[in-house]
């Protein structure tokens, strides 16, 4: 485990954080230093082509070992972190033999991982946490994913008794920001499937998402003195106020579990003239996507109507943009991928946990792009934060369901036609 344990923090203590706001990828150029690194880790092992493009994608193969023919598949992660939290100067902390207690992160600062508040702490105990300092987040999200496959496949150069077909790896820059899919040449990797390593819990595995848009919408106004108001003035903030509350107030994502979907307000500024509304649309559903998309032009088309003769021209202008899809509709039609999987965690005494993500994964853009791609855990918890923690256990069960999936690929799966 100590092996385990080491590579992670080779790679958390190395600032990779993304940024929404650069056009370039990768979006920091920090992100090489972990990219570069990667590719020489990769090349020490013993992978085959590895290679690192101008946008810093990574990938390599570890060749079949058999010789009758196996479908090809893939593992990938990405190696930036979230900008919502700082992840310079990670300090990570190893707690052996958690004993179910307070764990204080930070006694200066009086920081503490309490098992009272993030109950799930409880799952681990006896065993061996990965921790913040509590002035940064870990990066667990996704650098976990990137220690597992890394290690299985040295595993697997290490162990060649051990039968498998061929497997590419894939590790990717700015996932966090939306864009780890986007540069990813699927041809290129040339996989029949593949697994995200992203997902938190021991046993997840994941295969639905949701179906998601985002609005922009801008309500315009007439600003006049207010004690000659009378008549003439239109405040903005009143009609996108207005506009808010012919929302279901009970679709929010704090009311909100499971497959029921929500519009999310996340922003919201503005003054009499002009306030500019932007919202979220999710649904794990098509149709109920569909149809909350409608209700949003509906409720526009309805103000524009009421301020047709007052304002002359639609008061309410609305951008709806389309972000990404269930990739259930993907992975449906090849579903012994996810079956396959479940039976590797299974076959290892892992129970699989399967819903739906309330999210989108990189996999959901690469199961659009040709790459059916479910997500399975990559063991740690409390994400994007400085209460992130992973248990080197999970990361070793990432790890032993890599390996299993390999294996099992060479007998339980046809090749495709
Ligand atoms: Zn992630």
């Amino acid at each position: 485990m100590q092996h385990i344990i080491d590579r992670f923090i080779s790679y958390v203590i190395i600032d990779t954080e993304s940024d929404a706001n650069s056009e370039n990828t990768p979006s920091t150029n920090k992100q090489w230093n972990l990219a570069n690194k990667l590719v020489e880790e990769l090349k020490a092992i013993g992978m085959d082509d590895v290679s690192i493009d101008d946008k810093a994608y990574i990938m390599a193969t570890l060749p079949s070992n058999v010789d009758h023919e196996v479908p090809t598949i893939g593992f990938v992660s990405h190696f930036d972190t979230s900008p919502d939290f700082c992840g310079a100067s990670v300090k990570p902390q190893i707690i052996p033999n958690y004993d179910g207690k307070d764990i204080i992160l930070n006694a200066e600062k009086n920081i503490v991982l309490s098992p009272n508040y993030f109950k799930d702490l409880l799952l681990y105990k006896g065993q061996t946490l990965i921790t913040t300092d509590g002035t940064t987040l870990l990066g667990a999200d996704d650098k976990a994913g990137i220690t597992e496959i890394v290690t299985a496949m040295e595993y697997l150069i290490k162990n060649p008794e051990i039968k498998h077909g061929k497997i590419r790896i894939g590790f990717t820059p700015d996932e966090e920001i939306g864009r780890g899919a986007h540069h990813f040449d699927v041809e290129k990797f040339g996989a029949d499937w593949a697994y995200t390593m992203d997902g938190s819990q021991v046993g997840e595995l994941e295969y639905e998402n949701f179906n998601a848009a985002s609005a922009k919408i801008t309500f315009k106004g007439k600003s006049v003195h207010p004690g000659y108001a009378i008549g003439k003035m239109i405040n903005s903030m009143l009609i996108a106020n207005a506009f808010i509350n012919k929302l279901p107030q009970e679709e929010t994502p704090e009311k909100t579990k499971g497959y029921e979907g929500f519009f999310h307000v996340h922003h919201l500024k503005g003054s009499i003239e002009e306030t500019v509304l932007e919202l979220i649309i999710r649904d794990h559903n098509k149709k109920k996507f569909e149809k909350r998309k409608e209700l949003i032009e509906k409720i526009t088309k309805k103000i524009n109507k009421k301020f047709e003769k007052q304002f002359g021209e639609n008061i309410v202008v609305t951008e709806i943009k389309d972000q990404y899809y269930n990739m259930k509709e993907k992975v449906l039609p090849v579903k012994h991928i996810v079956d396959i999987a479940e039976k590797a965690m299974k076959e290892i005494g892992i129970k699989p946990l399967i819903k739906p993500i309330r999210g989108g994964t990189d996999g959901s853009q690469l199961s659009y792009k040709g790459l059916p791609c479910p997500n399975i855990f990559a063991g740690g918890h409390n994400f994007h934060g400085k209460y992130e923690y992973v248990p080197v256990e999970s990361m070793q069960k990432a790890v032993n369901v890599i390996v299993k999936i390999a294996e099992l690929t060479t007998k339980e799966i046809p090749v495709k036609n």
